[in-house]
């Protein structure tokens, strides 16, 4: 098994035992890259920063001091601000943008040894659920259906992530999550990713779409890994007042495998009409593991779940509408070319109708709908107070005992490259039904692979956990993953 393949826990002991070189990893990763185009999964390549990172680490690894993360390759979703090498978050608008910083998260990867091997393609400012939405082009996912070659979606908005770490380009990536874009992804291309608790990982640096919403988190190979670079990922920032400021824990040293009385709920607001019996079937197969591993599994109630997707997509646009206001000709990127004796309105307007895509544009139409004097009440306020229903809900089950609930992960397995493309946009936004309440009550949520469907493309479930208690969270996700054994791989076309 090449070294590209291998996950972050393995290549963190085999570099520690000096079986292999930091930039020897690199080298596999950037090799595998280069032979993957196809899936348009990088779409800002830093060969250059990735070797010089290596070096160093190899400098650190030396020393013996070196942290689990010290030479792991990564890939980078493009909504992080990474100091010197474009950060466009997949839009003309931010076409040439070269921030002056570097985001927290990725500050904090790479003083913890962390290697970039470029920037991943996504859904323009992180608002999809294929990779379609992207300046770049949509990325591909490295899986297809059986006897087909039909190009499927990674999912989206991380769909790049998704792809890169599935096809093995890099050993994992970072990823965000505002609606589902960490969890849906993963669920479409069979890894594992992790939504944290709303607070846990800081935003600064991060190009903001909803700001109560987004959250970034690990996208990986297995359970394990997300513990491992979720810990280097977390804690307080002071940069970002939205941080929490409360200890991380050993993530890791959570993976007893022991859920032995612990209680996990099962919602009977998720048994969907219309939903693929597949997906039930590999729902009721994890409910089964869990049991089998020794928890009590639980039918509850999250009676609100219905208002989830409606109130996420006034909430998100709104938030949107204003965060993107600051795209605007002036400060970043892209400007329009203007024609004589146009004003300052001209030169925002035309900015902004060729910098943003059709995505965005509809979602700051909507957003600035909703918020719009005369209808504010009817739907922002509205929104509002059914996400608080929805947060009361989750607070109703977990102050009944319950430790964690059991859900799918997607409404689907991967969907055919274009085949939305006339469907209403409505369509699109089914996709994030399991995973928006989550982000409306700020939990943390994990997305496991637990089976193929029968064209064998790869299906996921989804576990959701008590505010910040991310590392019993990973315990469960562990069990679950040992209990599956899905170890699948992509057949390589590419
Ligand atoms: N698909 C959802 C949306 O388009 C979620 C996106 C996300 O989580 N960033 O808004």
């Amino acid at each position: 098994m090449s070294a590209n393949s291998w996950t972050i826990a393995a290549a963190r002991d085999a570099l520690r035992k000096g079986e292999i070189s930091a930039v020897d990893l690199t080298m596999s990763c950037l090799t595998a890259i280069d032979a993957g185009d196809a899936l348009n999964a990088f779409v800002h390549k830093t060969p250059e920063i990735a070797l010089e990172q290596a070096r160093a680490a190899d400098a650190r690894l030396k020393g013996g001091e070196a942290p689990a993360m010290c030479g792991i390759p990564l890939g980078i979703k493009d909504l992080f601000c990474t100091k010197g090498v474009p950060s466009q978050a997949a839009s003309n608008i931010l076409k040439g943008f070269k921030p002056e910083y570097e985001s927290t998260v990725t500050s904090k990867l790479f003083e913890a040894g962390a290697v970039m091997l470029g920037k991943l393609n996504m859904d323009e400012f992180a608002m999809g659920s294929s990779n379609e939405t992207s300046c770049y082009g949509n990325a591909v996912n490295p899986w297809q259906r059986k006897g087909s070659n039909v190009q499927l979606t990674p999912g989206g908005s991380s769909g790049g992530s998704a792809s890169a770490v599935a096809a093995d380009l890099c050993l994992a990536a970072t990823g965000t999550d505002t609606g589902g874009s960490i969890r849906q992804p993963a669920a479409f291309t069979g890894i594992v990713g992790i939504k944290p608790t709303y607070g846990r990982v800081s935003r600064w640096g991060i190009v903001a779409f909803a700001s109560s919403l987004d959250q970034a988190g690990p996208m990986t190979k297995s359970v394990r890994d997300a513990a491992i670079m979720l810990q280097a990922m977390a804690g307080h920032d002071p940069k970002d007042s939205t941080s929490a400021d409360i200890p991380v824990p050993d993530f890791e040293a959570a993976l007893t495998g022991d859920i032995r009385g612990k209680v996990i709920g099962i919602p009977k607001e998720y048994r969907m009409d219309g939903m693929p019996s597949e997906i039930e079937a590999l729902w009721t197969r994890g409910i089964e593991m869990i049991r089998d591993a020794g928890a009590e599994v639980r039918d509850i109630s999250l009676p609100h779940t219905r208002c989830a997707l409606p109130a996420y997509y006034v909430i998100a646009p709104a938030e949107a509408s204003s965060n993107l206001a600051r795209y605007d000709g002036v400060r970043y990127g892209h400007r329009a070319k203007l024609s004589q004796g146009d004003g300052i309105t001209e030169m925002y307007e035309k900015t902004r109708a060729d910098g943003f895509g059709p995505e965005v544009q509809r979602r700051i139409m909507v957003g600035t709908y909703v918020l719009s004097a005369g209808f504010y009440d009817a739907y922002y306020n509205r929104a509002r107070k059914v996400r608080a229903l929805i947060k009361r809900d989750f607070e109703t089950v977990f102050a009944d005992g319950v430790d964690a609930i059991l859900t799918p992960a997607t409404p689907s397995a991967a969907f055919g490259l274009g085949e939305m493309a006339d469907a209403d946009p409505v369509q699109m936004y089914l996709n994030d039904v399991f995973t928006v309440t989550v982000n409306l009550a700020g939990l943390p949520g994990i997305s496991v692979p637990v089976g193929l469907d029968a064209q064998g493309l790869p299906l996921g479930l989804q576990l959701i956990g008590r505010p910040w208690d991310e590392a019993e969270l990973l315990n469960y996700a562990h069990v679950l993953e040992s209990r599956a054994g899905f170890v699948a791989k992509a057949e390589k076309w590419w």
